[in-house]
C-alpha cells in the first residue's frame, strides 16, 4: 500500500484536507471504539487502490512560531518515507517565503508531488491560483477541504500514480516465514533488543530485497524459529533525519508496519505506556496486524509482588478496546526472556492464519447467538442465519442476517468477545461484519 504524506507550513489546511482523504474509512472504523485519538494517521482507499496517509503537520506544535528548520525535517522525513507528497499551500496567502523554501526542497524530488491550493471555495479564486506555477512544481489542484470540493480530482490523482494492488497468493502466503517489524519510541530499546536476538554472529541466511527500494527483509534463525525482520529505512541505515522526535518515529513505524505479518512494539518500562505507545500500537491495529508487547529495561524496574500484574493492568486499560494482546516482561540488556518474546511474535503470526471450518463455526456461533440474540431495536429484530470466515489473509468473519443496519456495535464486541474466548486470536486484531444474505 502506498504511503501518502501531507507536507506545507502551519494553518494553510492541511488537517481538513487529511480529515476528507481518510474519512469515510475512519468513520467505519472507529465507530467500534468510540475512542478519539489523534488524527495525524489514517487509511483509505480509492478507485480500488489502499493507502495511508499521514499529516505530517500533526505532529508539529506551536503552530505560529514555527521554525523553518522544523518544517524542514518535515519535508525530508515525508520525502525519505512516503510514496506520494501532497503540498497544500493557501490561495489567500499567495506563496509566501516558507512555501517556498519548501518547494525548494520538492522540486530535487524524483517522487510524485500533488501541489494542492487550498481554500478556492469559489470559481473568482480559481485565477488567483495561477500564481503557484511559479513554485515550479507544474501542475496543482485547486480545492476547497472545508467542503470537500476538488478532493475527488486529487484522489483520482494520487490513485493513479499507486501501484496497482497485489494479487495475494494464499497459498504462497501459508509458506512464507513470519515478517516482524520491531517498532517503538526513540530510546525505547529497539536497536539493543535486535543486537540481543541476533548478536554478533548474525544468522542470517539470505538477504532478499524487498517489495520496495527501501526495505529489505532479513531472514534470521534464533531459537530455532526462522523469520524475517523488516528492516526499513532507519532500522539500520543511518537516516538523514535523526530519529529524535516523537513523530519521526511513528513515520518510521508506518512502512514497516505495512510490510509486517506481526509488529514487536517494545516499551520502555521506565516511561511506562504513553500517548505515542499507544499511537503506534493504533497503527497496528488498524493495518490488521499481529502484535506482541514488550515491556523493556525490565531490569531497571523495582519489583514488588504485584508490579508486573499491576504494569500489564495499566497496559491493557490503555490500549482498550483491544485489550487481547500478549504482553512480554524482557531486558535486553540482560536477555530476559527473548526467547519468550520471539516464540510469542510466532504464535501470533500462527493464529493470525488460523482458518476455522465453515460447519463448526456456525455450529458454535449460532449456539451462542441463539442463547443471547441481538437486542431488538426500534421493535426490529435482527435474525443471524448463518455465519462464515472469509478467506482472507487476516480473520474475518461475516455474519448474515435479515436487518444487519439494525446490529449494534455492543452487539459486535460481544460476538468477538465470544469468538476470542473460543479461539485464540490473542494479538490478532479480527474483523466482524453484518450482511444481508
Ligand atoms: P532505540 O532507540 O529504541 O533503538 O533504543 P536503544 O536500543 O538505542 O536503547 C536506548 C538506551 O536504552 C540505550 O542506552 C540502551 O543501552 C538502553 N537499554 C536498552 N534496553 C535496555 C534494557 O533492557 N535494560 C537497560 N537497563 N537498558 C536498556
Amino acid at each position: 500500500n502506498s504511503i501518502v504524506a501531507i507536507v506545507g507550513r502551519p494553518n494553510v489546511g492541511k488537517s481538513t484536507l487529511f480529515n476528507r482523504l481518510v474519512q469515510r474509512r475512519e468513520a467505519i472504523v472507529d465507530s467500534v471504539s468510540g475512542v478519539t485519538r489523534d488524527r495525524h494517521y489514517g487509511k483509505s482507499d480509492w478507485n480500488g487502490k489502499e493507502f495511508s496517509v499521514i499529516d505530517t503537520g500533526g505532529y508539529i506544535t506551536g503552530s505560529d512560531d514555527i521554525f523553518e528548520g522544523e518544517i524542514r525535517k518535515q519535508v525530508n522525513l515525508a520525502i525519505e518515507e512516503a510514496d506520494l507528497i501532497v503540498f497544500v499551500v493557501n490561495v489567500e496567502d499567495g506563496i509566501t517565503p516558507m512555501d517556498a523554501e519548501v518547494a525548494k526542497l520538492l522540486r530535487k524530488v524524483k517522487k510524485p508531488i500533488f501541489t494542492v491550493v487550498n481554500k478556492v471555495d469559489n470559481a473568482m479564486r480559481e485565477p488567483d491560483a495561477i500564481e503557484f506555477y511559479n513554485l515550479g512544481l507544474g501542475e496543482y489542484y485547486t480545492i476547497a477541504s472545508i467542503n470537500g470540493s476538488g478532493t475527488g480530482d486529487l484522489l483520482d490523482a494520487l490513485a493513479e500514480k499507486m501501484p496497482e494492488p497485489e494479487e495475494v497468493d494464499l497459498d504462497s502466503e501459508k509458506e512464507a516465514l513470519p515478517r516482524f517489524a520491531v517498532v517503538g519510541r526513540p530510546n525505547a530499546g529497539k536497536s539493543s533488543f535486535i543486537n540481543s536476538l541476533i548478536g554478533q554472529d548474525r544468522n542470517i541466511v539470505t538477504n532478499i530485497a524487498g517489495t520496495t527500494r527501501d526495505s529489505i527483509d532479513t531472514k534470521y534463525n534464533r531459537f530455532g524459529f526462522d523469520f524475517n525482520l523488516v528492516d526499513t529505512a532507519g532500522i539500520r541505515k543511518k537516516s538523514r533525519v535523526k530519529e529524535d522526535l516523537e513523530f519521526y518515529s511513528v513515520m518510521r513505524a508506518v512502512r514497516s508496519i505495512e510490510y509486517s505479518d506481526v509488529i514487536v512494539l517494545v516499551v520502555d518500562a521506565t516511561r511506562g505506556f504513553e500517548g505515542q505507545d499507544q499511537n503506534i500500537f493504533w497503527l497496528a491495529e488498524k493495518n490488521r496486524k499481529g502484535i506482541v508487547i514488550l515491556i523493556n529495561k525490565w531490569d531497571l524496574v523495582e519489583k514488588e509482588t504485584n508490579t508486573m500484574r499491576d504494569f500489564e493492568a495499566m497496559v491493557r486499560k490503555q490500549i482498550e478496546p483491544f485489550t487481547d494482546v500478549p504482553i512480554v516482561f524482557i531486558s535486553a540488556l540482560t536477555k530476559q526472556r527473548l526467547f519468550k518474546a520471539i516464540e510469542t511474535a510466532v504464535e501470533v503470526f500462527q493464529k493470525r492464519k488460523t482458518k476455522i471450518q465453515t460447519s463448526k463455526f456456525n455450529e458454535t456461533m449460532l449456539e451462542i447467538i441463539k442463547n443471547s440474540p441481538p437486542p431488538a431495536i426500534k421493535g426490529k429484530f435482527v435474525k443471524i442465519k448463518y455465519c462464515m470466515q472469509l478467506p482472507t489473509q487476516t480473520p474475518q468473519f461475516v455474519f448474515f442476517c435479515n436487518l444487519p443496519q439494525y446490529v449494534k456495535d455492543s452487539y459486535r464486541r460481544f460476538l468477538e468477545n465470544k469468538l476470542r474466548d473460543i479461539y485464540d486470536f490473542s494479538g490478532v486484531p479480527i474483523t466482524i461484519y453484518f450482511r444481508q444474505k
